[in-house]
Formats: C-alpha cells, structure tokens, sequence
C-alpha cells in the first residue's frame, strides 16, 4: 500500500538523518528509491543530501514540483524529497504521485520558518500524511537542553527562505525561539 511519511521538526531535528535511514530501508526490501533535493540547496553538495552529522544519499536536484514529475524514473517505487517547503510546486506534484499514481512519499522538511509561520507547501501536503513524526533537536542556548520546536534566525537576512547551517539558523525551545 502506498504511504505518505513526513519528517518534520526544526533544523538540526534529525529530519533526514530519519529519511535516509527510511531510505536504506526501502533498499534491502529491494524497492526503487528516487531522492530529491531543491537546486538552491547547495550548503554541502549539489548531488547529494548530506545530514549534519555527515551520511551521505545521491539525489536528484530540481527547481520545481514540475521537474519531479518530469524527473523521476519509471520503474521508481519510493519517492522522497529532502527539505521539501523550499521547492515550488512540490505538494501538487507529490499528491499526484500519491493519489493518482500510487507511489510511496517520504517528506522530510522544516516545520516553521524562523518567523514561526507555516510553509505553503507544507500546508498542502499535511492533510494526505499517513506518519507524521517531528523531529525536535536540543535548543542551542547555553545550560537550557529543553526540546526544541523553532529555529531561530541569527544572521539577520529577512528573505522568508534562506539557505544556511549553524552560522545562520539554530534550533530554540518555545521560552528562547526568538532570542
Ligand atoms: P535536520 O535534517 O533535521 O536538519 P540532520 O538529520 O541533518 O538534521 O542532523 C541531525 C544531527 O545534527 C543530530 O543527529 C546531531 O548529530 C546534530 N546536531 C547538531 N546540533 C544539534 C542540536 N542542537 N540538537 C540536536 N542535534 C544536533
Ligand atoms: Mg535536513
């Protein structure tokens, strides 16, 4: 039966750690696994999606929701897209490939923007999860250690989307999420 598995938390939450690990998964049950990535994601590498902690998955990289449609290959059984709120048109693309088509979806993606404010294609694409799990990290400031929901911002760009690891974005519980 085809699923829709969505990895969602803050940044450093462990979302694609658990995606590529679903991932590996899928391949000893000798399933067809086609991984995505959006092309402004190029922080470690451009042909691969890479975890912080360093494990490494080829994927293709596309600009759109379009380009997975025109993208994947036929006898694929396992779609997944890593950081999925930040390609265009991915949820549309994604249910289709789910309803209609009948393929598996894995979904790993931020939950909030450092705003604290929901990503539009991650509002498309809740309601057709089958898993949902959030991936808290540990919040950043000094002696807390509590759960953390939010990523904060701290290098001051205000673009709703800007690409960036630990110099830019760190993972905050609810008291510290804004400072
Ligand atoms: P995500 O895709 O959610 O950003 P990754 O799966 O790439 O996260 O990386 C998760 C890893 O990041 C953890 O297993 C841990 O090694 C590391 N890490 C670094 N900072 C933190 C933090 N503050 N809280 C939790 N994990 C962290
Ligand atoms: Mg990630």
């Amino acid at each position: 039966m085809p699923e829709l598995k969505i990895f969602t938390g803050p940044m450093y939450g462990g979302k694609t750690t658990r995606l590529l690990s679903a991932l590996e998964r899928y391949v000893y049950q000798n399933k067809k696994v086609a991984l995505f990535k959006p092309s402004g994601d190029e922080r470690y590498s451009t042909e691969m999606v890479v975890t912080h902690s360093g494990v490494e998955w080829e994927a293709y990289r596309v600009p759109d929701g379009e380009s997975i449609l025109n993208t994947i290959p036929a006898d694929c059984d396992i779609v997944a897209v890593d950081e999925m709120f930040m390609i265009e048109g991915s949820a549309e693309a994604l249910i289709y490939l789910y309803k209609t088509c009948g393929k598996t979806i894995l979904i790993s993606s931020l939950q909030l923007s450092y705003e604290g404010e929901a990503f539009k294609e991650m509002q498309a694409i809740m309601p057709f999860a089958t898993s949902i799990e959030v991936c808290p990290a540990v919040c950043s400031k000094p002696y807390c250690n509590e759960d953390a929901y939010f990523t904060a911002r701290i290098s001051g760009g205000t673009d709703l989307i800007e690409v960036g690891g630990i110099e830019s974005y760190e993972p905050r519980c609810h008291n510290h999420r804004f400072n």
